[in-house]
């Protein structure tokens, strides 16, 4: 039996490129940058070509707007919190965000909410989008920042980044974005998408775990997380992952070069899966359409468990994913399909399938189809919710 890997979201397998990128820094070029000599600088020259590339590709102005970090949580707290500390000096102690963020953005914002700051959280209504004129209308002149994800994890919307940057620009606060999912997906330019701050990981784009950037523009002064030697700028102490850092530089450029390609191969292969899920009775897509990463794919169906779902899909060789891979192991739905408004027991039955445009072919769908379809039948048949949509003794939330 074939594996298919449709869990891209979770992570994606490093690219050759990347790997190749890797090999020289952990062996021939093994040298401290922090180090005088000469092995200490042939690894400086590279640390400081690959902040230069990543700016470039970003769209920064300058390389120096580049700090790395040890992935996309890393990035997101320091980025919170380095705002929230600039804001407190202010007295500005309100921050937007939404109800959907990823973990490493919400759990950031309710431990400064038990420091005293207040948060908005907008809704970001069924499509999971949200708009504009919301952000303007929750910036008050106490709002130090807001945070607002670029693309989401789960259900793959992509929110509209440049015009809630420009709202922030208008309104002198602050703007950060997680770009964790959409860097090496869709096109992103700190400068013409109005970023202030930026962050993302390299392990989402074939890149290797572990390493990640946050951008952040001229002027902005960040605080570090942690404390140490005088590395990053003084802003991100520990001896840099050279090999590591190497590796993200090669796979982003990569990445980003092949996405006039990669963009319509797999949103093709996206709306395929989505409209042979489709047939399923009693079952939805997840997020708007149109605004929506090209290879993501995030269905609720009626009666099932996810967690079922995934253990037998796994069986027919198809690896996918109830959401995010952080809430596995609790009982709790996603807080991304409840902030769009499903119901409990329409979340638990969840699906997220993401796609790769070198790694997923379009056999490859029709045999995820396929197999949705047998294991969604085989579990509804044993479903005692099922039984009693069937009878009418419940009703469904999903015609
Ligand atoms: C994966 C992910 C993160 C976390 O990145 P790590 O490098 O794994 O820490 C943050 N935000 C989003 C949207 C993600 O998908």
């Amino acid at each position: 039996m074939t594996t298919i890997y449709a869990d891209n979201a979770a992570t994606t397998r490093m690219s050759q490129t990347a790997i190749q990128a890797m090999l020289p820094y952990m062996d021939k070029i093994y040298g401290n940058p922090s180090s005088l000599h000469s092995v200490g600088q042939a690894a400086m020259e590279a640390l400081t070509d690959a902040r230069t590339r990543v700016a470039k590709v970003l769209g920064a102005a300058n390389a120096r707007e580049i700090t790395f970090t040890s992935g996309g949580s890393e990035a997101d707290n320091q980025a919170i919190r380095s705002a929230a500390i600039l804001g407190k000096r202010k007295n500005k102690t309100h921050i937007i965000s939404t109800a959907f963020e990823h973990h490493a953005v919400l759990h950031t914002l309710k431990k400064l909410e038990k420091e005293g700051f207040t948060v908005t959280y907008l809704d970001v209504h069924e499509n999971g989008l949200v708009t504009p004129e919301q952000v303007e209308a929750a910036i008050t002149p106490e709002t130090c920042l807001v945070t607002i994800m670029y693309a989401n994890n789960e259900i793959g919307t992509i929110q509209p980044i440049r015009e809630i940057g420009a709202v922030c620009r208008k309104a002198g606060v602050l703007f950060h974005t997680d770009a964790v999912q959409a860097v090496g997906h869709i096109p992103v330019n700190v400068q013409e998408d109005n970023i202030d701050m930026l962050s993302l990981s390299a392990h989402k784009f074939h890149g290797p775990k572990g390493v990640g950037v946050l951008y952040a523009k001229k002027g902005i002064i960040l605080s570090n997380l942690i404390e140490g030697g005088a590395q990053e700028r003084g802003k991100r102490a520990g001896t840099e992952n050279l090999p590591g850092i190497m590796g993200m530089t090669a796979a982003l450029e990569e990445a980003v070069a092949e996405l006039p390609q990669a963009m319509p191969k797999l949103s093709a292969l996206r709306d395929r899966l989505i409209a042979g899920l489709q047939e399923i009775p009693h079952g939805a897509v997840n997020g708007d359409l149109t605004h929506r990463l090209p290879g993501n794919v995030s269905f609720c169906f009626e009666g099932i468990e996810g967690e079922s779902l995934l253990l037998l899909l796994d069986d027919k060789g198809v690896c996918a994913s109830s959401g995010s891979a952080c809430t596995s192991g609790s009982l709790d739905p996603s807080h991304v399909l409840l902030a769009i408004g499903r119901p409990h027991e329409v979340a638990h039955g969840s699906l997220r399938l993401t796609l790769d445009a070198k790694e997923t072919t379009q056999a490859d769908v029709d045999a995820i189809i396929a197999a949705v379809k047998d294991v969604v039948e085989q579990l509804r048949a044993m479903s005692p919710v099922w039984r009693d949509l069937m009878a009418g003794k419940r009703q469904f939330v999903i015609d």
